[in-house]
């Protein structure tokens, strides 16, 4: 793990697995995966009932919507909410570090993310 500070503010490197795994870490039993949610129903007042593609539900107090773009959650929650595409796209790419590719970056660029924008910010 390390911290780098540029101008841009400081920035945190973190192994995703090593996260995820302390993020587990004491409720390993109560965390599911492998089905894919489709629905819920609101049951008697104050509880909400998950449903998968298996057939299986899973009935709760609060039903947490964090499956991103594609959320069928928002989807029944707000119909009329529509994902727009802004026309931003994001490309990740790695640069060996070579005798010939070093002297190519600046010194700045070490420290943060470096955003390369195109002709017309596209
Ligand atoms: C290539 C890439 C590089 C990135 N690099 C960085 C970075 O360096 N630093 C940083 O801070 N952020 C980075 N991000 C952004 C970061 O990954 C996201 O902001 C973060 O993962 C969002 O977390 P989340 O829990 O909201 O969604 P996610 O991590 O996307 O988790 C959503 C989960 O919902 C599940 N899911 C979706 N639909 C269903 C369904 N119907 N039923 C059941 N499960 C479902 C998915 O399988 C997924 O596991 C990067 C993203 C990408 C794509």
């Amino acid at each position: 793990m390390a911290v780098l500070a540029g101008d841009g503010g400081t920035h945190l490197a973190v192994d995703r697995l090593m996260l995820r795994r302390i993020l587990l870490t004491g409720v390993e039993d109560a965390v599911r995966g492998g089905t894919r949610f489709t629905h819920y129903r609101l049951e008697a007042i104050g509880r909400v009932a998950a449903c998968f593609a298996a057939g299986s539900e899973v009935c709760g107090d609060v039903l947490v919507a964090a499956e991103v773009l594609n959320s069928p959650v928002r989807r029944q929650y707000l119909p009329h909410a529509k994902v727009v595409d802004t026309g931003l796209r994001q490309l990740y790419g790695k640069v060996p570090m070579t005798k010939a590719s070093r002297p190519l970056f600046l010194e700045e660029m070490f420290a943060v993310f470096t955003p390369v924008i195109g002709p017309g910010k596209q």
